[in-house]
């Protein structure tokens, strides 16, 4: 990792461009996000320049810095442009300035653009350009304000501003993957500095490991909603303490207790400066969780001091705290010597607790003083709420936490589920966006929720032929990007002149095409497919029927098994008889994720039961009209119904030996593909040439699981259930 000292922004006091008159609503329109699930946002932006656009990574206000005045001048006299233009920031200026309230609300709620809600997490994948995200939680959290602010939920969100975000990846020629950083500059993106009633940059401030550690502040827009960012890389700090918000997920344990800290105690500080009083603080999962200390302390410290009781128990009454581990390893741990020199011993003085007794908060069981802290315990203890991410999460964690509760029995334990779900606009293809337009209507969005029946209605009226046709264009797309993006990482790994060249003619837009893309973690087991290679490789050479699957995801950079499992995929894809029908695409983000989910015909997943907490992309797909083929586990447990995709093995919980359960789920996984799935995919009707009952399927599944499997159903379901 990179230690080098760190330059301050310069860029921050360069002068902003002028935009000719017409074009003047994109520099407005730059600064929120809304503009990435607007419906031609993307493409207004891209068409200014689409060389442009792609070399900043979709990033509009480096494109709007970098474009050159006579492009830019060529665009501003351009009738049909200059009216997208000013419809898109139209549309932009309604939907800001809509102000009814949350549709769901009841009228006593107590959630008001005073009293938001206050959600808290690591991290946030709102757009690929603004690099704050590893992945699902992040994906998560990015969707959940979306929808917050499309349903007009008043929320307010707090993450860190990471100097080089997550990690990007890139592959040897020999399948391992490397590492590589990109600095996020603040200067190139649309977030705005905090400041207070006199214009100062706001700070916030936290004693930690012996020493006040200062953060900046920062503001981002996703529609309605802020999300600010604390950033301790300020001049002021020493230098171990500007790389507290160095990296996601990087670093060691201590880099990463002191980066809670700052998110929990720092977050709630800096809600404090900005006048802002929540309703409910929600901890989406337990890196936040030492906001429910700081809650307390403000307490104990208060004008009138409570004991730590009585504030923990006020404390309490305003958190509420998700859960995304289905296995106690996953969850966040810290050897008590780490607390220590972490929080020294004024905080516990603060909160009136003896030593023990601040570090037994963290534990499961108080009188072990071997057991390290963690804050998922810390977490349930203290909120008043806690789920899981599906309901057959919400029965795993029951389980895993109920020695937190001894006097209960595991269905009593208090932990409930609110099943994860993804935000339509952001995830569906604008092809497939225009046929639900068509169909179903301008609201279809809104509709797919709250009107399921003429969502339904909508859905059955799409003649066959043309979604079929939608879809193929789609994979039509997909080819074009899989052979640019290999082209690209081929000419850069300095490959072989013929594999490079051989780039250019993978893939085949007709044939069965299979998506897996996900991280890199043993429990998703990304080997299961190649249980049998021989077998794996007649079902995709079969010259009749043939079948491509298109892979993506990264391994930790600490775990070497996943990168030797990725090491094997890498190399078995350079098969000569594979290699045109099997790709790895580099750099699993959020754009790779998009294309890959609008245009596969079938989603594999094939997690190890029960550890998929829930798993989104395959929602993401089935929005698309794309097919689940998946192990029984995490959301698909409840969306499957039989007729909307494929199940691999079965729902039961095995007590076979993990190798037994690995063979019969490949067994299962082999059979169905073979039997089911390939012959589906491949029965066309005489006349038209159309899979008709594919096609039917893949309307089921439009039907049955965007309704359900979408962020506002989500957000609103926590407004009801557990923010009230
Ligand atoms: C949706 C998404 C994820 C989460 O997908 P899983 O189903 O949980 O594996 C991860 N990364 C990216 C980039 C995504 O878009």
């Amino acid at each position: 990792m990179v230690q080098a000292s760190i330059e301050i922004e310069e860029r921050d006091i360069q002068k902003e461009r002028r935009l000719p008159a017409p074009l003047a609503p994109l520099e407005r329109l730059a600064w929120n996000y809304w503009w990435s699930w607007a419906g031609d946002g993307n493409f207004i932006f891209r068409d200014l320049d689409p060389s442009v656009w792609e070399e900043c990574e979709h990033n509009p206000r480096r494109l709007l810095k970098e474009v050159s005045d006579f492009r830019l001048m060529q665009m501003a006299t351009d009738p049909g442009y200059i009216e997208r233009v000013r419809r898109l920031a139209e549309k932009f200026e309604d939907y800001m300035a809509d102000k009814q309230f949350w549709r769901g609300a009841q009228s006593e709620t107590k959630i008001t653009p005073e009293h938001p809600v206050a959600y808290f997490c690591a991290e946030y994948g709102i757009h690929h350009s603004l690099p704050l995200y590893s992945g699902g939680l992040g994906i998560l959290a990015g969707d959940h304000l979306k929808s917050a602010s499309d349903i007009n939920l008043p929320l307010v969100a707090v993450g860190l501003l990471y100097r080089y975000g997550y990690f990007r990846q890139r592959l040897t020629r020999d399948g391992w993957q490397e590492e590589h950083y990109g600095e996020t500059h603040p200067a190139e993106l649309p977030i705005k500095r905090v400041t207070d009633a006199e214009g100062e940059p706001l700070y916030v401030e936290i004693l930690m490991r012996g020493r006040v550690v200062r953060a900046q502040a920062w503001c981002v827009s996703v529609g309605r909603v802020s999300l600010y960012l604390l950033d301790t890389n300020i001049p002021e700090n020493e230098e171990l303490d500007r790389w507290v918000t160095g990296h996601l997920y990087g670093g060691d344990r201590e880099t990463r207790m002191v980066q809670e800290m700052m998110l929990g105690i720092g977050g709630v500080r800096l809600l404090r400066r900005l006048g802002i009083e929540p309703h409910v603080f929600h901890l989406n999962e337990g890196h936040s969780a030492f906001l429910t200390l700081e809650l307390a302390r403000e307490l104990t410290e208060g004008p009138e001091p409570l004991s730590f009781d009585e504030a923990a128990q006020r404390a309490r009454a305003r958190c509420v705290f998700t859960t995304h581990t289905p296995v106690a390893a996953g969850n966040d741990e810290f050897e008590p010597a780490v607390v220590e020199k972490c929080f020294g011993d004024s905080y516990e003085k603060a909160l009136g607790l003896t030593h023990d007794e601040f570090l037994d908060l963290g534990r499961v069981d108080a009188k072990n003083d071997l057991e390290w802290y963690g804050l998922t315990p810390l977490a349930i203890r203290m909120c008043r709420s806690t789920n899981g991410v599906s309901r057959k999460h919400g029965e795993v964690s029951r389980s895993l936490w109920q020695r937190l509760f001894p006097e209960k029995a595991v269905e009593d334990v208090p932990i409930t589920s609110v099943t994860n779900g993804v935000h339509t606009p952001t995830w569906v293809a604008p092809l497939i966006r225009a046929l639900l337009e068509k169909y179903v209507g301008d609201d279809w969005a809104h509709a797919c929720t709250h009107a399921q029946e003429r969502w339904r209605r909508g859905i059955e009226s799409i003649p066959n032929e043309e979604l079929w046709r939608a879809h193929s264009l789609l994979k039509q797309r997909l080819v074009a990007f899989v052979r640019h993006r290999s082209l690209h990482a081929r000419l850069q790994r300095n490959e072989a002149r013929d594999y490079v060249e051989a780039a250019r003619i993978l893939f085949d837009p007709d044939a069965l095409t299979i998506g897996f893309a996900r991280r890199v973690a043993g429990y998703k087991r990304w080997s299961l497919l190649l249980t049998e290679p021989d077998r794996l490789q007649r079902i995709m050479l079969d010259e009749e029927r043939p079948v491509q699957f298109v892979f993506a995801g990264k391994a930790h950079p600490q775990d070497q098994g996943a990168k030797l499992i990725l090491q094997q995929l890498a190399r078995w894809k350079y098969h000569p008889l594979v290699m045109h029908r099997a790709v790895f695409l580099q750099d699993y983000d959020q754009e790779i994720a998009r294309q890959l989910v609008q245009s596969v015909d079938v989603w594999l997943n094939v997690p190890r039961k029960p550890q998929e907490a829930s798993g989104t992309s395959g929602e993401k797909v089935a929005m698309n009209g794309g097919l689940n083929l998946s192990v029984l586990d995490g959301w698909w447990v409840e969306g499957y119904d039989g007729k909307n995709g494929w199940a691999i093995g079965d729902a039961t919980a095995s007590t076979d030996s993990l190798e037994a359960i690995d063979a019969s789920d490949a067994e299962s996984l082999y059979k169905v593909l073979e039997q089911q799935v390939i012959p589906l995919y491949y029965q066309r009707n005489e006349r038209d040439a159309l899979p008709h009952l594919w096609v039917a399927m893949m309307k089921r599944s439009l039907e049955t699981l965007a309704p359900v499997f979408n962020s506002d159903r989500m957000v609103e379901e926590y407004a009801r259930r557990i923010y009230q």
